[in-house]
């Protein structure tokens, strides 16, 4: 079976797509934990970070960094957790590298909780976004 998040790098299932460069893509979680949560990933699959080139996980937290703050200023958040679940172990769904970046809010609860935003919910964060990376 092909991998989900090339499939998705690749056009062939749709996404909330908020950033692309020549290494990294970034799109909406569709089951955030809070609103603006993204996922960053290499366009070249790897299963994991480990498995991956040095020089991808340099690009990914160049791209975090580069977009984290866009991410919060559209939802209006006050700081992010950034999270990685690496290996069946440790949490690890989908076996292409991943970042959460899941923004907070300064009074939320500390323990994240799974939402299910509509269709139109995810355009809308997704064109915030966009519109402050561009
Ligand atoms: P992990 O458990 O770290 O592998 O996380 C996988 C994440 O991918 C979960 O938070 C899912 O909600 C998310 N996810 C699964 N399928 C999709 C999809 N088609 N588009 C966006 N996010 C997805
Ligand atoms: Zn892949």
């Amino acid at each position: 079976m092909p991998c989900l998040f090339c499939s998705i790098i690749a056009g062939d299932i749709p996404c909330y797509k908020i950033y692309e460069d020549e290494h990294v893509f970034a799109f909406l979680d569709i089951g955030p934990v809070s609103e603006g949560h993204t996922l960053v990933i290499p366009k070249t699959h790897a299963e994991n970070l480990q498995a991956g080139s040095a020089f991808d996980a340099e690009r990914l937290l160049s791209a975090v960094h580069q977009i984290a703050p866009a991410i919060m200023q559209a939802v209006g958040a006050d700081g992010y957790n950034l999270g990685m679940n690496h290996g069946e172990c440790a949490g690890q769904d989908v076996m292409h590298t991943h970042f959460h970046i899941m923004p907070r809010k300064k009074d939320a609860p500390r323990v994240f909780t799974k939402t299910h935003p509509s269709k139109e919910e995810l355009v809308a964060t997704a064109e915030k976004i966009r519109e402050i990376i561009q």
